[in-house]
């Protein structure tokens, strides 16, 4: 069967999108151009993160555009700040010690990169956006001295409490030098997940290079924009990330910064990630890695350098939109009762562009006791504990964190017990017995 992708490429609907209005003044985050070509609109949204009480159910309730455009000279993939970053990563619920593959993937790394770089107890190590310290302590259980940089104040006191040293501020060249200043530049710098999150691109990037030592790398994993649009995850867009990046895009950003990217991995997580390795230009200690070349060639390949490439992707989404509707209409005619599983921000963005209520599931559950009897901003959609899900003995469990799928569906087996199935909405909707 041709994918939703194929199917839009042979009837030849790309054409369609570059036509649409122009977003009045939306002028590139990294290069200035104005960039006003719809990637997706996913109509209005609230903000993911932002768990309703029970008491705010009848408040009125802010919902932004998630509107994505796309810049047609550097191709940054890009939403406007419509909601500060400071009032959305000031507190902040996702800790990332809550998923226990996050926490493994971090370990594993951790023990690469320590070989890799030869990190000693002589060496320093900075991390961006260090969340609750669930990779930095691997660092500090080896004996290598850490900084953790981290602007949720609650989500840096979880981590200052496990032993990592943390400073609560946001990262930019104001920080970089302060930083620099009382403590040190890094030997390996950082940043996992947070440069989609960065409304000052420039001036984090630009941090980066202040902050880091004459040899020292920079390692930043974050989702690939080619997986993005190949395995349709328009959910992973919400408004607490305002770019979405290619390598080639990348390239250009760091090259501005006189930074040089000198290797990339692909991994799994999120969907498909990037892993850069970054050094300063000057640095030509460790030369350009055959994978950079070979992965700029396919993102060439795959049309990421031409405006075209990025039309097709709405109509993707729409009809994805329309698969799970279908699915989830036919299963409550059945008379099928339908859970959810996870309370993601990705979760939110994909239940509110598809107006996915209590109509359509009974309810979520989550590990995060912080999200427990809330609600679902925009669906209200109420969060329980997991274990909701063996007292209700659900037909169906829809899985919302689906690049987690192989974890969850393995700590829920217990639902084929009694029949229940799990479904994954994306790429496209699909049933697992
Ligand atoms: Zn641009």
């Amino acid at each position: 069967m041709a994918t939703v992708r194929e199917q839009i490429v042979a009837t030849g609907k790309e054409s369609t999108l570059l036509d649409g209005p122009p977003a009045t003044g939306m002028l590139c985050r990294f290069c200035g151009e104005r960039a006003d070509h719809v990637f997706v609109d996913l109509g209005m949204s609230p903000l993911c993160e932002s768990y309703l009480t029970a008491d705010q159910l009848n408040q009125m309730e802010p919902f932004y555009p998630l509107r994505v455009t796309v810049c047609p000279r550097c191709f940054l993939v890009q939403l406007p700040e419509y909601v500060s970053a400071e009032s959305i990563f000031s507190e902040y619920a996702y800790f990332s010690s809550y998923s226990s593959s996050w926490v493994e993937h971090a370990r594993v790394f951790t023990e690469t990169i320590r070989k890799r770089l030869a990190l000693s107890e002589r060496s320093f190590v900075i991390e961006l956006a260090s969340n609750d310290g669930y990779l930095l302590q691997h660092f500090v259980q080896a004996g290598i001295p850490v900084l953790g940089v981290e602007p949720a104040a609650n989500v840096a006191e979880a981590a200052r409490a496990r032993g990592v040293p943390t400073r609560c501020c946001f990262f930019g060249t104001d920080a970089a030098r302060e930083l620099v200043a009382t403590d040190a530049q890094a030997d390996l710098l950082i940043g996992n997940n947070v440069l989609a999150q960065v409304p000052d691109l420039n001036d984090f990037v630009a941090g980066m290079k202040i902050a880091l030592r004459p040899t020292g790398v920079i390692t930043m994993e974050f989702p690939h924009l080619m997986r993005l649009m190949e395995g349709n995850q328009f959910d992973t867009i919400y408004h607490e990330h305002f770019s979405y990046f290619s390598l080639l895009t990348t390239e250009r950003i760091f090259a501005a910064h006189g930074l040089t990217l000198f290797d990339v991995e692909e991994i799994p997580t999120h969907g498909g990630s990037l892993r850069i390795y970054a050094r300063h230009a000057e640095d030509h200690s460790r030369p350009v890695e055959p994978a950079v070349d070979r992965l700029r060639s396919r993102e060439e390949l795959a049309g990421l350098n031409r405006l075209e490439a990025y039309s097709v992707f709405e109509e993707q989404v729409k009809e994805t939109k329309r698969r799970l509707l279908e699915f989830l209409i036919n299963a409550k005619r059945g008379r099928k009762s339908i859970a959810g599983y996870g309370a993601p921000g990705k979760g939110n963005t994909l239940l509110n562009y598809c107006g996915i209520r209590t109509d359509l599931i009974d309810f979520t559950v989550d590990r995060n006791p912080y999200k427990h009897h809330k609600f679902l901003p925009g669906t209200h959609i109420p969060i329980y504990p997991p274990e909701r899900i063996h007292e209700t003995r659900p037909d169906y469990v829809l899985i919302l964190p689906w690049n987690l799928k192989d974890e969850i569906i393995e700590q829920l087996s217990y639902i084929r017990d009694w029949g229940g199935k799990f479904v994954v909405p994306i790429p496209e909707v699909q049933v697992y017995e």
